[in-house]
């Protein structure tokens, strides 16, 4: 409900808030206070990253983690992610937090290669809004350059809607990205307007198929062959595929005989702290356990 608010708020504008119901107009309120409480959370320390372990079938370990953040504000208590980037997406401000987001994580990755860490690719989420700015490239490209690390070390993950809005113009700011070094992936694949035939003409070296599909995988045979089918076109357009909230090991296991590169989700590990997810990783490459 609180979602379905936030989506009328973006698509109409402010102007229609006379037409919300009563609960709705109380959601509007918490989602005013909340968007107002965003604009100083930056300055105020509020905002930091966890990062979530990826496990590859292929190398037998963690390979990469996707870096997601977090809010935990004095007044509101920790907001997911999925309540204020919409909001920060609404607002404008997605693009100092998105940068913030690059800043961070550039930083901890230099800090973690110095400590010997070598070979781990950061996954960052780029919002739809950011993708837009025309100057998205090079603040990229700047920004790792000055925390000095490589952008292959960094994949940014994008989701289907925000290629397919512009699919001419998303290509060229793919490639441009894919010329600067990063990697891209297309993040919960599957539940987009996912036309195939796009796909090929991105540069895209992976696609990350959306935890949806992947909870009921053992017993819905409709999601395993939407599971299968992704994997196979992830394979024969050369990409990688990964799954996206595996909970489960019959679920790890299901998608490792199905051919699925690489898995993500509490099974493996929930997102950590970065002081924890150091821990992980020297665990991890002294162990030999894999799924
Ligand atoms: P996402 O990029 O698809 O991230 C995966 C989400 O699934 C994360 O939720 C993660 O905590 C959750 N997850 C991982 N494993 C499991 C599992 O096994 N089971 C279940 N039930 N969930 C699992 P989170 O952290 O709440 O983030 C939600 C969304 O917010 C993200 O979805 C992403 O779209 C957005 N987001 C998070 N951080 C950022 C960011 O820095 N920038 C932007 N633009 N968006 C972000
Ligand atoms: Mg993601
Ligand atoms: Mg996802
Ligand atoms: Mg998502």
């Amino acid at each position: 409900c609180a979602e379905a608010a936030m989506y009328q708020v973006k698509q109409q504008g402010r102007n229609n808030f006379r037409f919300f119901a009563p609960e709705m107009q109380a959601n509007s309120s918490r989602s005013l206070a909340l968007s107002h409480a965003l604009k100083l959370a930056l300055a105020r320390n509020e905002l930091s990253l966890v990062y979530q372990p990826q496990f590859s079938f292929e190398r037998q370990r963690m390979h990469a983690a996707e870096v997601l953040l977090r809010w935990q504000s004095p007044e509101w208590g920790p907001i997911s992610p999925v309540e204020f980037i919409a909001m920060a997406e609404h607002s404008g401000l997605i693009i100092s937090i998105g940068e913030w987001v690059m800043r961070e994580a550039a930083k901890q990755l230099a800090l973690w290669q110095k400590q010997g860490m070598h070979n781990l690719v950061l996954a960052i989420n780029l919002s739809g809004v950011q993708f837009n700015q025309p100057d998205l490239v090079t603040n990229l490209a700047r920004i790792v350059r000055e925390e000095g690390v490589e952008p292959a070390c960094i994949e940014l993950e994008l989701t289907e809607a925000v290629a397919l809005q512009n699919p001419e113009a998303a290509g060229l700011v793919m490639h441009a990205l894919q010329q600067a070094g990063f990697h891209l992936s297309i993040d919960d694949f599957g539940t987009g307007y996912s036309s195939m035939s796009y796909l090929k003409r991105f540069a895209v070296d992976k696609l990350k198929i959306d935890q949806s599909f992947v909870r009921e995988l053992e017993s819905s045979a409709d999601d395993k062959a939407i599971v299968t089918a992704i994997i196979q076109m992830a394979q024969s357009l050369e990409m990688k595929s990964l799954a996206e909230g595996v909970e489960t090991q019959a679920q790890a296991d299901l998608l490792r005989e199905l051919g699925c590169h690489e898995i993500q989700g509490y099974l493996y590990s929930r997102p950590l702290l970065a002081q924890d997810f150091a821990s992980f990783y020297w665990a991890q490459m002294i162990s030999k356990s894999g799924f």
